[in-house]
């Protein structure tokens, strides 16, 4: 068992809670957890906005760290989500339901919509079936509105363009695709935060039933030191400070409980206050507990066993695939094949081809195309731009006024600053007509 807490209480504790300490002075989650949620959503927005991740689906461009790449690379969209499998699955397993609580969206925005509701319910002095209480609703669900329809067309921004969506935004009979997706988005977002909220947690979502594969008795969880139990008050402050509605008493890993610490907090301040240190803490392990000062570095971040280790390690190797597919230069390929399409206009003879050019470098890339083998060969056209880690087929023609008469082995050459490519084919000059 590792215990992450400080439990000694401080000398000059205890003292009246400060956002940032309990009042035992051990350091409060509820500031950081607010912190990392919102610098978490602002990132959300940051993403696609900034070309930082988008499948553009109408354009086949796919974006991931700022890098611009084939919307149908599938290879690397492959290597991207086991990238998110990956780390979910790390994070899961070491750190349990901290996602949920720290990270996850639908609880910032459940957290956005209770803390609004509270908020106005005491600016309006709003008590049930008075007109503030009323005021106080209308001005919350037009906030949430609002804040539903932004949410829709920042999501939609991952799959489309910022200026189609901000044009579709605006005049959707349009872009009827693109106004369907921002505004059934928006909706079903306003659903969710009007009446479902933490339901969604309780009952709709995947994660839940997931967690409990991914995580095992040794995972952190928030935990009532059920060996201290005698020591509780029955307060109740930390079932009343829960979003999740969970008494945390009755038991470790409840399926409703999305680990935000919450109540960690209340007891210690309730206990705090009484010189005792708290009896709920984030805890890796159900076992007696372990000195702190004795834990390795890796111990504190939840590195103590091999499968851990071996999770863990599956995140910088997934990385590490995605950096080398973005950043890493793949060969030159190219594939030519003859179309059968042969023409003859007094001297000159004309062949045509399907070329398939594959740009294996990360950078937009222009092919210069020239032919050899054939007298006053002349290739049409004479260059071929192909984007970062794309394929791109075209038709190619290949013309000559002084071909003899028959098959002619040739070449097609790609040349690139960097490298070049010869591809063997055959030109067909018919016989002149007497
Ligand atoms: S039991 Fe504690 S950690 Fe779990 S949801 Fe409630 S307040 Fe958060
Ligand atoms: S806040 Fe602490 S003392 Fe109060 S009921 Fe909860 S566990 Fe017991």
């Amino acid at each position: 068992m590792i215990d992450l807490t400080d439990r000694v209480i401080q000398p000059s504790f205890p003292r009246e809670p400060t956002p940032f300490r309990a009042a035992n002075g051990n350091l409060k989650w509820h500031l950081p957890r607010r912190i990392l949620q919102l610098l978490c959503g602002a990132l959300l927005i940051a993403l696609p906005l900034t070309n930082g991740l988008r499948l553009d689906l109408r354009r086949d461009e796919f974006y991931f760290a700022w890098h611009k790449m084939a919307g149908h690379d599938l290879f690397l969209l492959f290597w991207v989500a086991m990238l998110g499998v990956a780390l979910l699955s790390a994070v899961s397993f070491l750190y349990g339901r901290l996602w949920c609580g720290w990270v996850c969206p639908q609880t910032l925005a459940s957290d956005f919509a209770d803390s609004l509701r509270k908020r106005l319910d005491k600016a309006f002095r709003a008590r049930p079936g008075q007109k503030s209480f009323y005021v106080a609703r209308t001005v919350w669900v037009l906030g949430i509105l609002g804040m539903s329809l932004g949410t829709g067309i920042i999501l939609a921004c991952y799959w489309l363009s910022p200026q189609t969506v901000g044009a579709a935004a605006l005049a959707p009979w349009r872009d009827i695709p693109a106004g369907l997706t921002i505004y059934l988005t928006g909706g079903l977002i306003a659903g969710d935060m009007l009446w479902l909220r933490r339901k969604f947690c309780h009952r709709a979502c995947p994660y839940g039933p997931l967690i409990s594969t991914l995580t095992d008795s040794n995972s952190l969880a928030v935990r009532f030191l059920t060996e201290r139990a005698d020591e509780c008050i029955s307060c109740h402050k930390c079932e009343v400070d829960c979003p999740m509605e969970i008494d945390i008493k009755t038991g470790v890993g409840q399926h409703g409980c999305i680990g935000c610490g919450e109540c960690v907090d209340s007891c210690n301040d309730v206990l705090g206050r009484r010189g005792i240190a708290g009896l709920i803490e984030y805890r890796y392990g159900t076992e007696p507990e372990r000195v702190t000062k004795t834990l390795t570095w890796a111990e504190r971040w939840g590195l103590w066993d091999g499968r851990r280790l071996a999770i863990a390690a599956t995140v910088p190797i997934s990385l590490g695939i995605v950096l080398f597919l973005i950043y890493g230069t793949l060969p030159l390929s190219a594939n030519l094949t003859a179309n059968g399409a042969i023409e003859r206009s007094g001297t000159q003879v004309r062949n045509t081809y399907s070329l398939t050019v594959g740009n294996g470098s990360p950078n937009t890339t222009r092919f210069a195309l020239s032919a050899l083998g054939l007298p006053s060969g002349r290739v049409e056209p004479n260059f071929v731009i192909v984007p970062g880690h794309a394929n791109r087929t075209l038709p190619v023609m290949l013309l000559s006024t002084q071909a003899a008469p028959g098959r002619t082995p040739v070449s097609f050459r790609l040349t690139a600053p960097r490298e070049s490519k010869d591809l063997a084919t055959i030109f067909y000059a018919p016989p002149t007509k007497k």
